[in-house]
């Protein structure tokens, strides 16, 4: 008998993989906990029925929010991860030379312990000594903290329950207390086809609270529509182009990617323009 994986990418979508094992499935104190060996995508990790990465096309994703906020800005050395418990964007982040210190603040430790387990591809970047973990909320954890951080990223889950704080403007500003003055902070933000309604309250959200935001995107095969967002505030600096030479071996970031992704097609641009 065949077994499969499917989630529910919306009411009226959904994705399935034929799957060769499962390999875990529990519930942990946050979410339910699901690891499967999949077919085509290898090994894929999903928390409550959502898709968190798989390991065939992860590095897109992890790639995409770690280097573009660290090459735009000229010495990231203190960095704040919010969620993230996989440890695939710490892995990228610990690549630059120049970070001295990444706090990943993830509350459900289960998923870290799995992707331990798991994923050692992508939790291999959380040995590094310079890096801290925090059993946390985010929220709870960024709020009071003053011109701390250089880089701040949300790797988030989709904003529901525990992750839906970090979609909201309370939280922005915290964020934005807790980033230097020139500070950059970055993150994901859903699907323009399937949410665009979440894009678009995370864009006025931060666009609220710091001067200079852009969206930027990239292509995320397992996630909804397979075209994603990333929704970036800065301080300072325009973050469109990379300011710093790319001294890191990577797959799907380049210089010139860093660029296109800025490049947006007319259907995102038109609704950018009206707000
Ligand atoms: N790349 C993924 C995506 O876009 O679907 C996200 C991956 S990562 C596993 C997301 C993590 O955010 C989860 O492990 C979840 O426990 C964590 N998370 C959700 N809400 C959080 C919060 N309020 N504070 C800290 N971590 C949170």
């Amino acid at each position: 008998m065949e077994l499969w994986f499917t989630e529910n990418q919306t009411s009226d979508l959904r994705l399935s993989f034929r799957v060769k094992q499962l390999l875990y499935h529990r519930k942990s104190a946050y979410q339910e906990i699901l690891v499967v060996d999949t077919y085509e995508y290898g090994r894929l990790l999903a928390l409550d029925g959502a898709i968190q990465l798989t390991e065939k096309d992860e590095f897109t994703y992890h790639e995409m929010i770690t280097h573009v906020p660290l090459y735009a800005h000229p010495l990231p050395e203190s960095v704040l991860i919010i969620g993230g418990g996989d440890g695939g964007a710490v892995r990228e982040v610990v690549k630059h030379r120049e970070v001295k210190s990444v706090e990943m603040v993830e509350i459900d430790e289960e998923v870290i312990n799995v992707s331990k387990r798991y994923f050692p591809s992508v939790s291999s970047g959380l040995k590094d000594k310079r890096v801290s973990i925090k059993i946390e909320d985010g929220m709870a954890y960024v709020k009071g903290k003053k011109k701390r951080y250089d880089v701040i990223i949300v790797d988030s889950t989709d904003p529901v329950e525990i992750a839906k704080v970090l979609f909201e403007k309370p939280f922005y500003r915290n964020v934005f207390y807790a980033l230097k003055d020139d500070g950059i902070f970055v993150a994901q933000t859903e699907s323009p086809f399937c949410k665009l309604d979440v894009l678009k309250s995370a864009y006025n959200g931060i666009k609220a609270v710091f001067d200079r935001v852009w969206v930027y995107w990239g292509v995320m095969p397992t996630y909804p529509s397979g075209m994603w967002t990333y929704t970036i505030g800065s301080k300072r600096y325009d973050v469109s182009s990379p300011i710093r030479e790319c001294d890191v071996s990577t797959r799907y970031y380049t210089p010139e990617v860093h660029r296109s992704a800025f490049v947006l097609p007319p259907f995102l641009k038109e609704w950018i323009s009206t707000v």
